[in-house]
């Protein structure tokens, strides 16, 4: 999807065991945020809201799965302090 584009900006493009969440630029909370107020447009903007959002689910997925076997990479993950803070609340 068009939203991997983000990736080339990446050093390196691919990295294995690295979560896009909270790392790519089209990935990082602010820009979820930009995709969750695009439901609340017409059409065809709440579609490619949609889309999106689909797409970050299934990378989140991807990063779950990932976790699972690798946990240095979730201590690495930027988003895994937010992540963590509720179990410290
Ligand atoms: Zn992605």
């Amino acid at each position: 999807m068009l939203v991997d584009a983000d990736h080339l900006l990446a050093t390196p493009v691919f990295q294995a065991d690295r979560c896009s969440l909270g790392f790519h630029y089209l990935h990082t909370g602010y820009a979820i945020a930009v995709y969750f107020v695009l439901l609340f447009l017409r059409k065809p903007f709440n579609i490619i809201g949609i889309g999106l959002l689909l797409h970050m689910l299934a990378d989140l997925i991807d990063c779950v799965f990932m976790f699972n076997h690798c946990k240095a990479c979730f201590l690495n993950a930027p988003f895994s302090l937010h992540l963590s803070l509720p179990i410290f609340l």
